[in-house]
């Protein structure tokens, strides 16, 4: 059975996508691995991995939202329904006398749907992402990005992880690494759902450690063992103790410390993972990899 190895992080800027890249590259070293790239808002993996266009030989429309369209024969101007939508996506337009509904503001919750004497507004699937499956340092990634204004981010992310399991029964993988959005919202918690380990990789700052403890209770809801890894550590020891601290009061295992260092932003800019850019970088992913293996076995 294929094992699903996730990275997350509750607050954005943490250096998450950076430690998913080296971690791809370290671990497609020693196994099979097929990768998911399930931050669907920003997916930045493929770009930190030197994906290429021509590196991607797969495209896939999803139709996972529903937008509203008007029946103009049916709609007898009754403006029943330019009240009741609580996303300010209908307006009346004055010179045609019909109601106006603006895409990117609609949800697709179909109340004005429900309040239409006339049956004149129907939901209609609509295109509100695409996945791209493609090739890098010898394993398959599947990345998911949504379209600008489209909400569905979970289901896309269940769309991604869906192909990527796809990807690794033919290719044989034994492991999937998600990339995760930041935050606590739907398509972290799409991602996490599943997942047989998870890394939360945090900064020491304040905020990072708040928003850390916020994503964190996602993983214990569904019961799945985590790590950390404090990225930036020395860029604040007093603060990197206290997460130790936490961790220790909590038995969460520290499993790496990744120091600040200007060449991690030289590989982003160079879209090389920091490993491939520095092989200085290695040791310190494969320090990870050892401490992970000590938790579970990967
Ligand atoms: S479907 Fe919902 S969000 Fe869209 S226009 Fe109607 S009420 Fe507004
Ligand atoms: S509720 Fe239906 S019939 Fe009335 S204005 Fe809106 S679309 Fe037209």
């Amino acid at each position: 059975m294929t094992k699903i190895l996730t990275i997350i992080s509750g607050k954005g800027g943490t250096g998450k996508t950076t430690v998913a890249s080296c971690l791809a590259v370290m671990l497609s070293r020693e196994k099979k691995i097929a990768v998911a790239d399930c931050d669907v808002d920003a997916p930045n993996l493929g770009l930190s991995l030197d994906l290429k266009e021509k590196d991607y030989f797969s495209f896939i429309k999803i139709r996972a939202t529903e937008k509203v369209e008007l029946i103009k024969e049916k709609c007898t101007r009754c403006k029943k329904c330019i009240d009741v939508c609580s996303f300010n996506a209908i307006k009346w337009d004055k010179k045609q006398n019909i109601p106006v509904f603006d895409k990117l503001l609609c949800e697709g919750c179909g109340t004005c749907k429900i309040v239409c004497p006339e049956n004149a507004i129907k939901l209609k699937k609509v295109e509100n992402a695409i996945i791209s499956v493609g090739k890098v340092y010898g394993f398959g990634i599947v990345s998911g990005q949504l379209k600008i204004g489209e909400s569905g981010s979970g289901r896309i992310v269940m769309e991604v992880k869906r192909k990527a399991r796809e990807i690794a029964r033919k290719e044989n993988a034994e492991l999937i690494l998600v990339d995760s959005s930041a935050g606590i919202g739907c398509p972290v918690i799409a991602s996490v759902n599943g997942s047989d380990y998870v890394i939360a990789v945090t900064e020491p700052t304040p905020s990072a450690l708040s928003d850390l403890k916020r994503g964190l209770k996602i993983v214990n809801h569904f019961g799945i063992p985590f790590g950390i890894v404090i990225n930036k550590y020395d860029l604040n020891k007093e603060f990197s103790n206290k997460i130790e601290k936490f961790a220790q009061k909590n038995k969460i295992p520290i499993l790496g410390k990744i120091p600040y260092n200007k060449g991690f932003v030289k590989a982003l800019v160079n879209l090389k993972p920091a490993v491939i850019y520095n092989k200085r970088f290695e040791l310190l992913f494969i320090r990870i990899l050892d401490n992970l293996k000590k938790f579970y076995e990967i």
